[in-house]
């Protein structure tokens, strides 16, 4: 994939691969350690290089704070894209070789100075770029109020179940929403998106209101868009670096 957002403050640096486990039977969670300083904001992500002209990026899960980076990898794509990264990542890691990464791109980064309150939006293993931001939010932020939504196809893409549960407050509520879920299932149901409107409508809310993070995958992204606008969402309050490949 080609590197479509430039960032002066990013950093190419080696970084020695701490851990791979499952998270689910498709997502396995990568912790890396970078063999020099290196700075990234809640949202941004990485690349990593599987050779000079082959670099794939990756939401960063964590928030900046952390010791170590960590990444959240899978999901339903059909083209290699995430087994052929993992594979790389797990050759190192066997090998104690650091992996080369680029930290620290991308434009949809949590907005701080804004107290508007916060939908984040992930469908399958976007919830990485949220769950970094909502790290942050809990720890600058922790009055603003906050939505995450998470879609995914059924119940074996859930993970990180019982730390949801405990982030639920007045201020930060979980909506988890299942495709087509397999057994009972007492949540919403269908495109994660569609949910978001209809919650936001039974509010008597407007997506006016909100700053919008979003992740998944691009035609969710792309669906995301056409209908968030189409309801009253602002377009500057709007943050996808997947609005990038989608123009
Ligand atoms: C900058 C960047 C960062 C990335 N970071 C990561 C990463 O950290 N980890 C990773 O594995 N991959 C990453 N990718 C690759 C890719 O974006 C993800 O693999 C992809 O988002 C994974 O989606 P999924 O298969 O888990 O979702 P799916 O299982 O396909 O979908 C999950 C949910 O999304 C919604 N949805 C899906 N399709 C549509 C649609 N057409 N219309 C409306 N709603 C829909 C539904 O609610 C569905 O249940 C990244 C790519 C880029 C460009």
């Amino acid at each position: 994939m080609t590197e479509l957002v430039k960032n002066p403050q990013s950093a190419t640096v080696p970084a020695l691969v701490v851990s791979i486990e499952p998270l689910t039977a498709g997502v396995s969670k990568v912790l890396l350690a970078p063999q020099e300083p290196v700075g990234y904001q809640a949202g941004q992500y990485l690349q990593v290089f599987l050779s000079d002209s082959d670099k794939r990026p990756f939401s960063i899960a964590s928030a900046p704070a952390a010791d170590l980076i960590e990444l959240q990898i899978g999901g339903n794509v059909t083209d290699a894209y995430a087994s052929q990264a993992l594979a790389h990542l797990r050759e190192h890691h066997d090998a104690g070789k650091p992996v080369l990464v680029q930290v620290g791109l991308g434009d949809a980064f949590l907005r701080q100075d804004s107290s508007r309150p916060v939908i984040l939006l992930a469908g399958g293993t976007g919830f990485s770029y949220v769950y970094s931001i909502a790290q942050q939010l809990r720890a600058a932020q922790p009055e603003r109020p906050v939505q995450l939504f998470w879609g995914l196809r059924d119940e074996s893409g859930l993970y990180y179940q019982d730390l949801l549960a405990g982030w639920q407050s007045d201020s930060f509520h979980v909506v988890t929403v299942l495709q087509e879920p397999k057994q009972a299932w007492a949540g919403p149901t269908g495109l994660v998106h569609e949910a978001v409107l209809a919650h936001v409508n039974t509010a008597g809310a407007s997506l006016a209101d909100f700053d919008i993070y979003i992740a998944g995958p691009f035609p969710m992204v792309g669906a995301v868009r056409d209908a968030f606008l189409a309801a009253g969402a602002v377009r500057a309050h709007m943050y996808a670096d997947a609005f990038a490949w989608l123009k």
